[in-house]
Protein backbone atom coordinates (compact mmCIF):
# COMPACT_ATOMS: atom_id res chain seq x y z
CA UNK A 1 0.00 0.00 0.00
CA UNK A 2 1.44 3.14 -0.97
CA UNK A 3 1.44 6.12 1.08
CA UNK A 4 3.06 9.61 0.98
CA UNK A 5 3.93 10.21 4.84
CA UNK A 6 3.42 7.72 7.82
CA UNK A 7 1.61 10.67 9.76
CA UNK A 8 -0.39 13.80 8.66
CA UNK A 9 -0.66 16.36 11.40
CA UNK A 10 -3.56 18.92 10.36
CA UNK A 11 -2.57 22.45 12.44
CA UNK A 12 1.29 23.89 13.94
CA UNK A 13 -0.04 25.46 17.33
CA UNK A 14 2.09 23.72 19.90
CA UNK A 15 0.00 20.45 19.97
CA UNK A 16 0.77 19.57 16.25
CA UNK A 17 4.47 20.83 16.01
CA UNK A 18 4.90 19.03 19.60
CA UNK A 19 3.29 15.99 18.02
CA UNK A 20 5.58 15.92 14.80
CA UNK A 21 8.82 16.08 16.66
CA UNK A 22 8.15 13.67 18.91
CA UNK A 23 7.37 11.03 15.60
CA UNK A 24 10.05 12.64 13.60
CA UNK A 25 12.62 12.25 16.73
CA UNK A 26 11.51 8.39 16.40
CA UNK A 27 11.87 7.81 12.75
CA UNK A 28 8.82 8.32 11.38
CA UNK A 29 7.72 10.45 8.19
CA UNK A 30 5.88 13.60 9.15
CA UNK A 31 3.69 16.12 7.57
CA UNK A 32 2.21 19.30 9.24
CA UNK A 33 -0.52 21.16 7.55
CA UNK A 34 -0.52 24.28 8.93
CA UNK A 35 -3.43 27.21 7.09
CA UNK A 36 -1.38 30.22 8.33
CA UNK A 37 2.36 31.70 7.49
CA UNK A 38 3.83 31.63 10.87
CA UNK A 39 4.77 34.20 13.13
CA UNK A 40 0.51 34.45 13.43
CA UNK A 41 -0.69 36.27 16.40
CA UNK A 42 -2.57 33.58 19.17
CA UNK A 43 -4.41 33.77 22.31
CA UNK A 44 -2.77 31.67 25.10
CA UNK A 45 0.32 33.69 26.17
CA UNK A 46 1.21 31.84 30.27
CA UNK A 47 2.47 29.03 30.59
CA UNK A 48 2.52 26.67 33.14
CA UNK A 49 6.15 24.51 34.21
CA UNK A 50 4.25 21.00 33.14
CA UNK A 51 5.47 22.42 29.50
CA UNK A 52 9.24 22.07 30.92
CA UNK A 53 9.51 18.44 30.23
CA UNK A 54 8.21 18.26 27.28
CA UNK A 55 10.29 21.23 25.72
CA UNK A 56 13.40 19.63 27.36
CA UNK A 57 12.69 15.98 26.04
CA UNK A 58 11.75 17.38 22.34
CA UNK A 59 14.43 19.13 22.35
CA UNK A 60 13.33 22.84 22.10
CA UNK A 61 14.14 24.29 25.91
CA UNK A 62 17.70 25.95 24.26
CA UNK A 63 15.62 27.71 21.76
CA UNK A 64 12.73 28.50 24.03
CA UNK A 65 15.48 29.87 26.20
CA UNK A 66 17.41 32.17 23.98
CA UNK A 67 14.33 33.96 22.59
CA UNK A 68 14.33 35.79 26.08
CA UNK A 69 10.49 35.57 26.74
CA UNK A 70 9.81 37.09 30.55
CA UNK A 71 10.72 34.00 33.22
CA UNK A 72 7.42 33.20 35.15
CA UNK A 73 8.13 32.56 38.74
CA UNK A 74 4.63 32.38 40.28
CA UNK A 75 0.70 33.36 39.99
CA UNK A 76 -0.94 35.60 41.89
CA UNK A 77 -5.14 36.54 42.09
CA UNK A 78 -6.49 39.90 43.13
CA UNK A 79 -9.31 40.14 45.17
CA UNK A 80 -12.87 41.42 43.67
CA UNK A 81 -13.41 43.30 46.94
CA UNK A 82 -12.91 47.24 46.81
CA UNK A 83 -9.63 47.83 46.67
CA UNK A 84 -8.07 47.48 50.11
CA UNK A 85 -11.06 46.27 51.91
CA UNK A 86 -11.17 42.69 52.25
CA UNK A 87 -13.22 40.67 54.74
CA UNK A 88 -13.20 37.54 53.42
CA UNK A 89 -9.68 36.49 54.04
CA UNK A 90 -7.41 37.79 51.55
CA UNK A 91 -4.35 38.99 52.58
CA UNK A 92 -4.07 43.04 52.28
CA UNK A 93 -1.22 44.55 51.03
CA UNK A 94 0.31 48.42 51.95
CA UNK A 95 -0.76 49.37 48.20
CA UNK A 96 -4.36 47.94 48.79
CA UNK A 97 -4.92 44.99 46.18
CA UNK A 98 -5.86 41.90 48.51
CA UNK A 99 -4.28 39.30 46.64
CA UNK A 100 -3.32 35.40 47.04
CA UNK A 101 -0.12 34.21 45.16
CA UNK A 102 2.16 30.82 44.67
CA UNK A 103 5.77 30.57 43.69
CA UNK A 104 6.31 27.16 41.58
CA UNK A 105 9.58 26.26 43.53
CA UNK A 106 7.53 25.90 46.61
CA UNK A 107 6.85 22.43 44.90
CA UNK A 108 9.46 19.99 43.39
CA UNK A 109 8.02 18.70 39.90
CA UNK A 110 8.72 15.61 38.43
CA UNK A 111 11.42 15.84 35.22
CA UNK A 112 11.33 20.17 35.47
CA UNK A 113 14.62 21.69 36.40
CA UNK A 114 14.07 25.00 36.96
CA UNK A 115 11.85 27.25 39.42
CA UNK A 116 10.01 29.19 36.36
CA UNK A 117 8.30 28.87 33.01
CA UNK A 118 7.41 31.44 30.58
CA UNK A 119 5.33 33.81 29.54
CA UNK A 120 4.90 33.41 25.50
CA UNK A 121 4.44 36.03 22.29
CA UNK A 122 2.37 33.10 20.90
CA UNK A 123 3.50 34.52 17.72
CA UNK A 124 7.22 33.76 18.11
CA UNK A 125 6.60 31.25 20.34
CA UNK A 126 4.57 28.47 17.49
CA UNK A 127 7.10 29.62 15.33
CA UNK A 128 10.17 28.73 16.99
CA UNK A 129 8.59 25.09 18.03
CA UNK A 130 7.16 24.70 14.41
CA UNK A 131 10.86 25.36 13.15
CA UNK A 132 12.17 23.14 15.52
CA UNK A 133 9.82 20.17 14.67
CA UNK A 134 10.92 21.00 10.45
CA UNK A 135 14.42 20.51 11.78
CA UNK A 136 13.93 17.24 13.32
CA UNK A 137 12.39 16.21 9.89
CA UNK A 138 9.04 16.88 9.90
CA UNK A 139 7.59 18.17 6.47
CA UNK A 140 5.56 21.37 7.08
CA UNK A 141 3.13 22.98 4.47
CA UNK A 142 2.79 26.60 5.78
CA UNK A 143 -0.53 28.34 3.90
CA UNK A 144 -1.98 25.04 3.66
CA UNK A 145 -5.30 24.54 4.80
CA UNK A 146 -7.08 20.32 5.56
CA UNK A 147 -10.51 20.94 4.04
CA UNK A 148 -11.36 17.19 5.15
CA UNK A 149 -10.19 13.77 5.88
CA UNK A 150 -11.47 10.59 4.11
CA UNK A 151 -11.47 7.73 6.39
CA UNK A 152 -13.18 5.12 4.21
CA UNK A 153 -10.19 3.22 4.16
CA UNK A 154 -8.90 3.36 7.48
CA UNK A 155 -5.79 2.16 6.76
CA UNK A 156 -4.95 4.88 4.49
CA UNK A 157 -6.69 7.79 5.23
CA UNK A 158 -6.58 10.72 2.93
CA UNK A 159 -6.21 14.13 3.73
CA UNK A 160 -7.83 16.74 1.42
CA UNK A 161 -5.57 19.44 1.61
CA UNK A 162 -6.49 23.00 -0.22
CA UNK A 163 -3.93 24.17 -2.83
CA UNK A 164 -4.89 27.35 -3.64
CA UNK A 165 -7.56 27.03 -5.72
CA UNK A 166 -7.16 23.09 -6.14
CA UNK A 167 -7.58 20.24 -3.58
CA UNK A 168 -4.97 17.82 -3.17
CA UNK A 169 -5.17 14.40 -1.75
CA UNK A 170 -2.09 12.93 0.34
CA UNK A 171 -2.17 9.27 1.52
CA UNK A 172 -1.07 8.84 5.22
CA UNK A 173 -1.17 5.79 7.79
CA UNK A 174 -2.60 7.82 10.87
CA UNK A 175 -3.83 11.52 11.17
CA UNK A 176 -2.81 14.09 14.35
CA UNK A 177 -5.99 15.89 14.53
CA UNK A 178 -4.15 19.44 15.62
CA UNK A 179 -6.15 22.17 14.18
CA UNK A 180 -7.32 23.86 17.62
CA UNK A 181 -10.37 25.54 18.80
CA UNK A 182 -10.65 25.15 14.51
CA UNK A 183 -11.66 21.12 15.57
CA UNK A 184 -11.68 20.10 12.23
CA UNK A 185 -12.47 16.18 12.82
CA UNK A 186 -14.19 17.12 15.49
CA UNK A 187 -16.63 18.67 13.37
CA UNK A 188 -16.34 16.20 10.46
CA UNK A 189 -17.26 13.37 13.09
CA UNK A 190 -20.14 15.25 14.36
CA UNK A 191 -18.90 14.20 17.70
CA UNK A 192 -18.16 17.69 19.30
CA UNK A 193 -20.36 18.77 21.43
CA UNK A 194 -20.09 22.44 23.80
CA UNK A 195 -20.06 22.00 27.14
CA UNK A 196 -22.78 22.28 28.95
CA UNK A 197 -22.15 24.82 31.76
CA UNK A 198 -18.84 27.16 30.43
CA UNK A 199 -19.96 29.24 28.30
CA UNK A 200 -17.34 32.21 28.51
CA UNK A 201 -16.09 34.93 26.29
CA UNK A 202 -13.28 36.88 26.21
CA UNK A 203 -11.62 40.19 24.83
CA UNK A 204 -7.80 41.27 25.42
CA UNK A 205 -5.53 43.11 23.81
CA UNK A 206 -1.44 44.25 24.19
CA UNK A 207 -0.71 47.77 26.34
CA UNK A 208 2.49 49.43 26.08
CA UNK A 209 3.57 51.05 29.30
CA UNK A 210 1.68 49.42 32.23
CA UNK A 211 3.49 49.59 35.73
CA UNK A 212 3.23 46.13 36.69
CA UNK A 213 5.36 46.96 39.83
CA UNK A 214 2.82 49.30 40.93
CA UNK A 215 0.18 46.65 40.70
CA UNK A 216 2.46 43.78 42.55
CA UNK A 217 2.33 43.09 46.24
CA UNK A 218 6.78 43.70 45.43
CA UNK A 219 8.89 44.14 42.53
CA UNK A 220 9.58 40.11 42.31
CA UNK A 221 5.89 39.81 41.61
CA UNK A 222 5.83 42.42 38.26
CA UNK A 223 6.76 38.95 36.29
CA UNK A 224 4.03 36.87 38.02
CA UNK A 225 0.72 36.44 36.00
CA UNK A 226 -2.23 38.18 37.62
CA UNK A 227 -5.28 37.20 37.44
CA UNK A 228 -7.86 40.06 39.24
CA UNK A 229 -11.31 38.88 40.42
CA UNK A 230 -13.68 41.79 38.98
CA UNK A 231 -16.64 42.51 41.36
CA UNK A 232 -19.29 41.24 38.58
CA UNK A 233 -20.19 37.84 38.19
CA UNK A 234 -18.01 35.09 36.70
CA UNK A 235 -16.16 37.98 35.28
CA UNK A 236 -11.81 38.32 35.66
CA UNK A 237 -8.89 39.96 33.78
CA UNK A 238 -5.82 38.52 33.56
CA UNK A 239 -2.25 40.30 33.76
CA UNK A 240 0.61 38.35 31.33
CA UNK A 241 3.76 40.43 30.93
CA UNK A 242 4.93 39.85 26.96
CA UNK A 243 8.08 41.76 27.67
CA UNK A 244 9.70 44.41 29.87
CA UNK A 245 7.19 46.86 28.60
CA UNK A 246 4.08 45.65 26.97
CA UNK A 247 1.42 43.75 28.67
CA UNK A 248 -1.27 41.47 27.61
CA UNK A 249 -4.72 42.28 29.39
CA UNK A 250 -7.90 40.09 28.85
CA UNK A 251 -11.34 40.47 30.25
CA UNK A 252 -12.98 37.21 30.78
CA UNK A 253 -16.88 37.05 31.09
CA UNK A 254 -20.07 35.07 30.62
CA UNK A 255 -21.93 34.96 27.16
CA UNK A 256 -25.06 36.90 28.62
CA UNK A 257 -22.91 39.78 29.27
CA UNK A 258 -20.96 39.73 26.32
CA UNK A 259 -23.31 39.68 24.14
CA UNK A 260 -24.44 43.01 25.31
CA UNK A 261 -20.95 44.42 24.50
CA UNK A 262 -20.21 42.53 21.63
CA UNK A 263 -20.31 45.40 19.15
CA UNK A 264 -18.14 47.54 20.84
CA UNK A 265 -15.47 45.72 22.44
CA UNK A 266 -13.47 48.90 23.64
CA UNK A 267 -16.35 49.79 25.88
CA UNK A 268 -17.00 46.20 26.84
CA UNK A 269 -13.43 45.96 28.03
CA UNK A 270 -13.32 49.97 29.57
CA UNK A 271 -16.63 49.09 31.49
CA UNK A 272 -15.59 45.97 33.01
CA UNK A 273 -12.11 47.23 34.48
CA UNK A 274 -13.72 50.25 35.40
CA UNK A 275 -15.10 47.77 38.01
CA UNK A 276 -11.48 47.72 39.80
CA UNK A 277 -10.11 51.43 40.29
CA UNK A 278 -6.95 50.47 40.68
CA UNK A 279 -6.30 48.51 37.51
CA UNK A 280 -8.46 50.53 35.72
CA UNK A 281 -6.72 54.00 36.62
CA UNK A 282 -2.74 51.79 35.44
CA UNK A 283 -4.41 50.20 32.58
CA UNK A 284 -5.75 53.95 31.30
CA UNK A 285 -1.83 55.10 31.71
CA UNK A 286 -1.27 52.54 28.72
CA UNK A 287 -0.70 52.80 24.92
CA UNK A 288 -2.65 50.14 23.20
CA UNK A 289 -0.33 48.49 20.53
CA UNK A 290 -2.74 45.70 19.35
CA UNK A 291 -6.29 46.25 18.02
CA UNK A 292 -9.58 44.75 20.66
CA UNK A 293 -9.84 40.88 19.50
CA UNK A 294 -12.95 39.01 21.04
CA UNK A 295 -12.69 34.92 21.76
CA UNK A 296 -16.02 32.84 22.11
CA UNK A 297 -17.75 30.23 22.35
CA UNK A 298 -14.08 27.89 23.95
CA UNK A 299 -15.67 25.27 26.19
CA UNK A 300 -16.36 22.07 24.50
CA UNK A 301 -15.42 18.73 24.59
CA UNK A 302 -15.31 15.33 22.43
CA UNK A 303 -17.41 11.93 22.72
CA UNK A 304 -14.32 10.22 21.49
CA UNK A 305 -10.59 11.42 20.85
CA UNK A 306 -9.30 8.49 18.70
CA UNK A 307 -10.55 6.32 16.36
CA UNK A 308 -8.76 3.78 13.90
CA UNK A 309 -6.26 6.43 12.16
CA UNK A 310 -6.74 9.19 14.04
CA UNK A 311 -6.28 10.82 17.30
CA UNK A 312 -7.11 14.21 18.69
CA UNK A 313 -4.70 16.26 20.56
CA UNK A 314 -4.70 19.79 22.93
CA UNK A 315 -7.84 22.37 21.74
CA UNK A 316 -8.41 20.05 18.77
CA UNK A 317 -9.80 17.22 21.75
CA UNK A 318 -10.65 19.46 24.15
CA UNK A 319 -11.20 22.92 25.48
CA UNK A 320 -11.91 24.22 29.19
CA UNK A 321 -12.21 27.77 31.00
CA UNK A 322 -7.97 29.48 30.01
CA UNK A 323 -8.46 30.27 34.40
CA UNK A 324 -5.55 28.94 35.09
CA UNK A 325 -3.35 28.53 32.04
CA UNK A 326 -3.75 25.04 31.02
CA UNK A 327 -3.96 25.35 27.50
CA UNK A 328 -0.85 24.84 26.27
CA UNK A 329 0.44 22.43 28.97
CA UNK A 330 -2.73 20.25 27.67
CA UNK A 331 -1.68 21.05 23.86
CA UNK A 332 2.20 19.94 24.50
CA UNK A 333 1.51 16.91 26.94
CA UNK A 334 -1.50 15.26 25.41
CA UNK A 335 0.89 15.81 22.30
CA UNK A 336 3.04 13.69 24.14
CA UNK A 337 0.91 10.89 25.50
CA UNK A 338 -0.58 10.29 21.93
CA UNK A 339 2.61 10.14 20.59
CA UNK A 340 3.43 7.41 22.79
CA UNK A 341 1.23 5.21 21.84
CA UNK A 342 1.52 6.25 17.91
CA UNK A 343 5.01 5.62 18.15
CA UNK A 344 4.09 1.85 19.48
CA UNK A 345 1.82 1.55 17.02
CA UNK A 346 3.51 2.04 14.17
CA UNK A 347 5.83 -0.65 15.72
CA UNK A 348 3.50 -3.26 15.85
CA UNK A 349 2.16 -1.66 12.30
CA UNK A 350 -1.60 -1.85 13.73
CA UNK A 351 -2.97 2.24 14.10
CA UNK A 352 -6.50 0.70 15.23
CA UNK A 353 -8.73 3.23 17.70
CA UNK A 354 -7.59 0.20 20.55
CA UNK A 355 -4.07 1.19 20.34
CA UNK A 356 -4.50 4.62 21.50
CA UNK A 357 -6.10 3.28 25.13
CA UNK A 358 -3.41 4.65 27.34
CA UNK A 359 -3.41 8.14 25.85
CA UNK A 360 -7.34 8.34 26.53
CA UNK A 361 -7.33 7.10 29.88
CA UNK A 362 -4.56 9.67 31.17
CA UNK A 363 -5.77 12.47 28.79
CA UNK A 364 -9.35 11.98 30.58
CA UNK A 365 -7.19 12.29 34.02
CA UNK A 366 -5.37 15.24 33.53
CA UNK A 367 -8.22 17.21 31.56
CA UNK A 368 -10.97 15.80 34.73
CA UNK A 369 -8.54 17.23 37.02
CA UNK A 370 -8.38 20.78 35.28
CA UNK A 371 -12.34 21.09 34.60
CA UNK A 372 -13.08 20.03 38.10
CA UNK A 373 -10.31 22.62 39.92
CA UNK A 374 -11.70 25.62 37.11
CA UNK A 375 -15.56 24.32 38.12
CA UNK A 376 -14.84 24.71 41.93
CA UNK A 377 -12.89 28.33 40.97
CA UNK A 378 -16.39 29.28 39.49
CA UNK A 379 -18.81 27.99 41.48
CA UNK A 380 -17.00 29.72 44.92
CA UNK A 381 -13.90 31.28 43.93
CA UNK A 382 -13.02 32.59 47.62
CA UNK A 383 -12.47 28.79 48.40
CA UNK A 384 -9.97 28.82 46.22
CA UNK A 385 -7.84 31.52 47.36
CA UNK A 386 -8.75 29.93 51.04
CA UNK A 387 -7.64 26.97 49.82
CA UNK A 388 -3.97 28.94 48.34
CA UNK A 389 -3.44 30.06 51.54
CA UNK A 390 -3.69 27.03 53.76
CA UNK A 391 -0.63 25.10 54.61
CA UNK A 392 -3.26 22.28 54.43
CA UNK A 393 -3.84 22.57 50.87
CA UNK A 394 -1.81 24.76 49.32
CA UNK A 395 0.97 22.71 48.01
CA UNK A 396 -1.89 20.14 46.73
CA UNK A 397 -3.04 23.28 44.98
CA UNK A 398 0.58 24.71 43.77
CA UNK A 399 0.27 20.77 41.73
CA UNK A 400 -2.40 21.63 40.12
CA UNK A 401 -1.08 24.91 38.88
CA UNK A 402 2.08 23.51 37.70
CA UNK A 403 -0.18 21.56 35.19
CA UNK A 404 1.11 18.26 37.13
CA UNK A 405 -2.25 16.28 36.58
CA UNK A 406 -1.61 12.91 34.44
CA UNK A 407 -0.03 10.61 36.47
CA UNK A 408 -1.78 10.02 39.84
CA UNK A 409 -5.45 9.98 41.16
CA UNK A 410 -7.24 12.56 41.65
CA UNK A 411 -5.06 15.17 44.25
CA UNK A 412 -6.73 15.47 47.72
CA UNK A 413 -7.81 19.13 47.28
CA UNK A 414 -9.96 18.70 45.10
CA UNK A 415 -12.18 16.38 47.07
CA UNK A 416 -12.00 18.56 50.39
CA UNK A 417 -13.32 21.50 47.75
CA UNK A 418 -15.78 19.88 46.30
CA UNK A 419 -17.10 18.49 50.16
CA UNK A 420 -16.88 21.94 50.92
CA UNK A 421 -18.58 23.26 48.22
CA UNK A 422 -21.69 20.62 49.03
CA UNK A 423 -21.55 22.25 52.46
CA UNK A 424 -22.18 25.21 51.33
CA UNK A 425 -24.86 24.74 49.56
CA UNK A 426 -26.43 22.94 51.89
CA UNK A 427 -26.51 25.24 54.56
CA UNK A 428 -28.33 28.98 53.15
CA UNK A 429 -26.89 30.07 56.68
CA UNK A 430 -23.24 30.23 55.57
CA UNK A 431 -21.54 33.27 55.65
CA UNK A 432 -20.37 32.23 51.90
CA UNK A 433 -23.38 31.10 50.96
CA UNK A 434 -24.51 34.55 48.76
CA UNK A 435 -20.99 34.11 47.50
CA UNK A 436 -21.69 31.06 45.24
CA UNK A 437 -21.61 31.61 41.39
CA UNK A 438 -23.84 30.47 39.07
CA UNK A 439 -22.06 28.11 37.12
CA UNK A 440 -23.12 24.43 38.72
CA UNK A 441 -21.69 21.22 37.19
CA UNK A 442 -23.22 18.20 37.41
CA UNK A 443 -21.21 14.68 36.49
CA UNK A 444 -22.39 14.24 33.28
CA UNK A 445 -20.48 17.09 32.10
CA UNK A 446 -17.27 16.05 33.81
CA UNK A 447 -17.05 13.29 31.25
CA UNK A 448 -17.11 14.25 27.67
CA UNK A 449 -14.90 11.69 26.76
C1 LIG B 1 -9.34 33.63 26.04
C2 LIG B 1 -8.30 32.57 26.09
C3 LIG B 1 -7.19 32.72 26.93
C4 LIG B 1 -6.22 31.72 27.00
N1 LIG B 1 -5.15 31.86 27.85
C5 LIG B 1 -4.24 30.87 27.95
C6 LIG B 1 -3.08 31.01 28.78
O1 LIG B 1 -2.85 32.03 29.43
N2 LIG B 1 -2.21 29.96 28.83
C7 LIG B 1 -2.41 28.83 28.10
O2 LIG B 1 -1.59 27.89 28.20
N3 LIG B 1 -3.46 28.69 27.29
C8 LIG B 1 -4.38 29.68 27.19
N4 LIG B 1 -5.42 29.54 26.33
C9 LIG B 1 -5.54 28.28 25.59
C10 LIG B 1 -4.55 28.20 24.42
O3 LIG B 1 -4.78 29.27 23.54
C11 LIG B 1 -4.76 26.89 23.68
O4 LIG B 1 -5.05 25.85 24.59
C12 LIG B 1 -3.55 26.47 22.84
O5 LIG B 1 -3.28 27.44 21.87
C13 LIG B 1 -3.82 25.11 22.17
O6 LIG B 1 -2.81 24.77 21.27
P1 LIG B 1 -3.17 23.87 19.99
O7 LIG B 1 -1.88 23.59 19.30
O8 LIG B 1 -4.04 22.76 20.39
O9 LIG B 1 -4.09 24.80 19.09
P2 LIG B 1 -3.72 26.24 18.33
O10 LIG B 1 -2.63 26.85 19.11
O11 LIG B 1 -4.97 26.91 18.16
O12 LIG B 1 -3.13 25.72 16.98
C14 LIG B 1 -3.95 25.17 15.98
C15 LIG B 1 -3.35 25.49 14.62
O13 LIG B 1 -4.07 24.75 13.63
C16 LIG B 1 -4.24 25.56 12.48
N5 LIG B 1 -5.40 25.02 11.78
C17 LIG B 1 -6.70 25.06 12.19
N6 LIG B 1 -7.49 24.43 11.30
C18 LIG B 1 -6.67 23.98 10.31
C19 LIG B 1 -6.90 23.25 9.10
N7 LIG B 1 -8.12 22.84 8.75
N8 LIG B 1 -5.84 22.96 8.30
C20 LIG B 1 -4.59 23.37 8.65
N9 LIG B 1 -4.32 24.08 9.78
C21 LIG B 1 -5.35 24.36 10.61
C22 LIG B 1 -4.42 26.96 13.04
O14 LIG B 1 -4.07 27.94 12.09
C23 LIG B 1 -3.48 26.95 14.25
O15 LIG B 1 -2.20 27.48 13.93
C24 LIG B 1 -6.36 30.55 26.22
C25 LIG B 1 -7.45 30.42 25.36
C26 LIG B 1 -8.42 31.40 25.29
C27 LIG B 1 -9.58 31.23 24.37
Amino acid sequence: MIHDYDIGVIGGGPAGSTAASYLARAGLSVAVFESEFFPREHVGESLVPATTPVLLEIGAMEKIEAAGFPRKYGAAWTSANADGVDPLGFQVHDHGLGAADVLFNERDQLGVDRDYTFHVDRGRFDHILLKHAESLGAKVFSGVRVRGVDFADPARPLLRVGLGGTTAEVAVRMVVDASGRGTLLGRQLKVKVPDPVFNQYAVHSWFEGLDREALANDENQAEYIFIHFLPLSDTWVWQIPITDTITSVGVVTQKARFREGKDDLEGFFWDSVASRPLLHDALKNTVRVRPFKAEGDYSYGMTKVCDDGMVMVGDAARFVDPIFSSGVSVAMNSARLACADIIAAAQAGDFGAGRFENYVTKLRRGVSSWYEFISIYYRLNILFTAFVQDPRYRIDVLKLLQGDVYDEQEPAALTAMREFIAAVEADPGHLWHPLLGRMKVSLSSRALF
